[in-house]
């Protein structure tokens, strides 16, 4: 391989929503992915990378797109409530709550931060496909965007997710073929068969299939126009996911609590005092009231009056419950778990130790942050290790292969988010927080900060050799393959070579 860099003149970027890193690698050495395996992988590589929390759909795309953590973006969950600007009477009025499961999933694009660019921003022609972060792609370039909603719909109540693939497929066929310079593709499939029945169902694995041959079809098409050595192709995942057993009913514990808790789809009910914003459904964020503080629900409770209140200790005694996660009158970032506590501090680089100066909510540039962790009890992370001053690059490496992987940094973002809940929950692998109304019901997870959820896979055609790699890092290391330059400073992710 020449030492020089190539300058890719496009780029295919296929997302396979919810492909768990360990799923996918199985598959690729069995045999059951021969395309992307002879034309991606063995030309170039598959790595091991790192998603974000929560692991879902919408805020995990930010980090592809815009090189942004979801905290970043203050787009925290797939559900969300602001404190300060949720109150009767316009309660409803946006952007008090949200969900992007409904309608407000038109807005996705509307709240995402302005003034960032995205991948589409880079290229022309582009287009996308199912993909609902399409800033900067022109609506006509939009391929799906019209018949997007009537097919999730109608996929929705007949389960036939394969037909919503199909449509993925010759969509994007199309785009390859017209020459379009950046073709961006989600495949839905796997994610919803997965809900619907098991991770490794045999409807999962044939959706496998499928896509991969869809790739070996692109692949004959850039051959054919004599254009593959120029393109640059990347599969990756946006979350992993794991089967279900048990669901958590976190609304009804708050309730029997006495903090009467409002919650998707019952954002009607009257006299609540917390609130549930429940994602993938393995995480979900909790907002209690704070009385008397204006018209809103008041600012974000600190983690020691929660525990004064009771609350912590209640939840944590939910089995299957895995983290409780919030931040202290300190502004650091506490995680409970049954058996301990931990402590997530950052400061900025250039400050001294005994005079931190806090760097939670601002946009600070990451190589610029220390941060530091340490525990009482048994580690609720599980590092087992109290660390000091480690850089952003270090907190990842240091925790790639724990059970909470880059949990340091990933809590951390997390509440930068305005919207960011007053305590964030994240569950035990089989359990979900979400016991009712989950029509169809679900029997596979993904949202919490566990390793299944957040490692996933990243394949492309030229290869990475950095091990440890997070989603943030997918904008400006493509853009980089693609001879384009983006100041790192404005953003969470770095190149990796
Ligand atoms: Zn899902």
């Amino acid at each position: 391989m020449a030492s020089t860099e190539p300058d890719f003149k496009r780029f295919v970027f296929i997302i396979i929503d919810g492909a768990p890193y360990a799923i996918f690698k199985g598959l690729l050495e069995n045999g059951d992915l021969p395309n992307i395996k002879k034309y991606v992988v063995d030309p170039g590589s598959l790595n091991k990378a790192v998603s974000v929390f929560p692991s879902t759909t919408g805020p995990a795309f930010i980090p592809f797109f815009m090189g942004l953590y979801p905290g970043t973006a203050n787009i925290p969950g797939i559900r969300w409530l602001s404190k300060s600007k949720f109150h009767t009477p316009h309660r409803f009025k946006r952007p008090g709550v949200c969900s992007y499961m409904g309608l407000d999933g038109l807005r996705f694009e509307a709240d995402l931060p302005s003034g960032f660019p995205t991948l589409f921003n880079f290229f022309s022609p582009v287009s996308n496909i199912y993909n609902l972060l399409a800033r900067g792609c022109p609506p006509a370039k939009n391929l799906t965007r019209w018949i997007k909603p009537f097919v999730y719909t109608y996929a929705h109540f007949s389960h036939r997710w394969r037909f919503v693939n199909r449509i993925a497929i010759r969509q994007f066929h199309k785009a390859i073929e017209a020459g379009d310079k950046f073709v961006m593709c989600l495949f839905p499939a796997i994610d919803t068969f997965s809900h619907l029945s098991d991770i490794q169902s045999p409807q999962v694995f044939q959706t496998y299939r499928e896509i991969d041959t869809a790739i070996g079809n692109l692949v004959h098409t850039l051959q054919k126009a004599n254009t593959l050595e120029e393109t640059l192709i990347l599969i990756t995942s946006d979350h992993g996911m794991t089967n279900t057993h048990t669901h958590i009913d976190v609304p009804q514990h708050l309730d029997d609590g006495g903090w009467r808790c409002l919650h998707y789809p019952k954002v009607w009910r009257q006299g609540t005092v917390s609130a549930s914003m429940v994602s993938g459904n393995g995480m979900t964020h909790l907002y209690f009231k704070n009385s008397g503080k204006g018209k809103g629900w008041g600012e974000r409770a600190p983690f020691e009056q929660l525990c004064q209140m009771g609350v912590v200790g209640s939840l944590i005694e939910l089995k299957g419950l895995g983290l409780v996660a919030g931040q202290s009158e300190t502004g650091d970032i506490i995680v409970q778990s049954r058996g301990g506590q931990g402590k997530i501090s950052c400061h900025a680089q250039d400050t001294d130790d005994e005079n931190p100066q806090r760097a939670t909510t601002a946009f600070k540039c990451a190589d610029a942050l220390r941060f530091s962790y340490q525990f009482t009890g048994t580690d609720p992370l599980g590092y087992g290790v109290h660390y000091k001053n480690l850089s952003s690059r270090d907190a990842l490496r240091e925790t790639y292969d724990s059970p909470y992987p880059d949990g340091i940094v990933q809590l951390w973002q997390i509440f930068k988010s305005e919207r960011t809940g007053d305590l964030v929950l994240s569950a035990e692998s089989g359990y979900d927080l979400r016991a009712r109304y989950e029509i169809p019901e679900h029997h596979a997870t993904h949202g919490a900060l566990i390793a299944e959820h957040l490692h996933i896979p990243l394949a492309t055609n030229y290869p990475i050799t950095e091990q440890c790699i997070r989603s943030v890092d997918v904008f400006p290391t493509v853009l980089n393959l693609c001879g384009h330059n983006i100041s790192e400073q404005y953003i969470d992710g770095r190149v990796v070579k």
